[in-house]
């Protein structure tokens, strides 16, 4: 991780931009996605390639992709074995992108490719990092707006990392900081998490983002709160702090109240009541108990899934025109 990597200064035009494309169930998108991005690729000073990570869909997805690889030389198709998840894909995409700069791009367009040549300038300029801040969400309800917003506000209370409000995967990122996140090893791949770990120079750009153009979006709530969990226990481990805070609390609770009985029994003589107390109590505390071994079973849990060592994805096939061989070649 921490080898010494130089990297050769390339003239503009001869450094190589990557996208890297997750995609999932997409193949309604996929036509429209190639007529917005390759129009924009064609206009940079800059070698490009796409890689589109194929991420277990059923659509038929990887057929049309692998047409376009005919006749689009620098268009690759990552196959992977099953669906992984898009945190997954993305490692996957990151893995096999060959770019001096990558950029990690929705294939439902919402993320708009008309941002790449300024996301280029701004890394020519010198930064490591782009980052791709949402200034409006068009096509989401005011429901996930606010608990997006919320979700945030808790990670960076409990985290020292800290990740910025607004941005979503979006981003361009430098082979350097590539390398750095690659070093990242862990299996449960909180991709936001992580792009935020790495630091290094930012610059930020706003942007409109657009509504889903065709398809469905892939995430549900249930899905969306495991991710805000996993985002949670993968960047802190507060949570286990909360739950000693809790405890200790409860159980000060508990002894004043108990002192409160025996001197009320003491001094009036009362010492008969206290049934719907005790039943209060008992579920008070009988709730914080199983809350606190759930907070520690996520952590155990995630310490087993990590230590298995399994791989993040596996690939079926990975698909590339000659054309575009002969042209890394060069
Ligand atoms: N995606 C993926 N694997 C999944 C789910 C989603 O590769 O298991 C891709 C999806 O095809 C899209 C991107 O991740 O390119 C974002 O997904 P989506 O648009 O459903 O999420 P949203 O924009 O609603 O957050
Ligand atoms: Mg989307």
């Amino acid at each position: 991780m921490n080898k010494r990597v130089e990297f050769p200064v390339l003239p503009f035009d001869k450094q190589l931009l990557s996208l890297v494309v997750p995609l999932f169930n997409e193949r309604p998108m996929l036509p429209l996605f190639f007529d917005r991005v390759l129009p924009v690729l064609a206009t940079l000073n800059l070698r490009w390639e796409v890689v589109l990570v194929d991420d277990g869909s059923d659509d038929r997805s990887a057929q049309y992709i692998r047409n376009v690889i005919d006749r689009t030389p620098g268009v690759r198709l990552v196959k992977l074995s099953r669906n992984f998840g898009k945190e997954a894909a993305m490692t996957a995409g990151l893995e096999h992108a060959r770019g001096d700069a990558v950029i990690v791009l929705d294939a439902d367009l919402q993320d708009p490719p008309e941002q790449i040549p300024a996301m280029v300038e701004c890394w020519q300029s010198g930064v490591d990092v782009v980052l791709m801040q949402r200034r409006s969400r068009a096509g989401e309800t005011a429901f996930k707006r606010w608990s997006a917003h919320l979700f945030y506000r808790l990670l960076n209370r409990t985290s020292r990392t800290n990740i910025p409000v607004d941005t979503g995967d979006f981003r361009l990122m430098s082979r350097k900081a590539v390398n750095a996140l690659l070093g990242l090893k862990e299996r449960n791949r909180y991709m936001k998490g992580l792009f935020a770990w790495i630091g290094m120079p930012t610059q930020v750009i706003q942007y409109d983002r657009e509504p889903r153009v065709a398809g469905e979006t892939k995430w549900d709530y249930p899905g969306l709160v495991g991710l805000a969990l996993e985002g949670l226990t993968s960047f802190s481990i507060s949570p286990l702090r909360w739950a000693t805070v809790i405890g200790l609390m409860a159980a000060t609770m508990g002894a004043v109240f108990g002192l409160w009985i025996v001197v009320k029994a003491i001094m009036l003589g009362d010492a008969t009541s206290g049934y719907p107390s005790l039943v209060a109590i008992i579920s008070f505390l009988g709730g914080i108990q199983l809350m606190s071994v759930g907070i520690v079973g996520e952590y155990v849990g995630k310490t087993y899934i990590e230590s298995k060592q399994r791989p993040v994805y596996l690939t079926e096939e990975v698909f590339e025109s000659r054309e575009g061989l002969r042209q890394q070649a060069s």
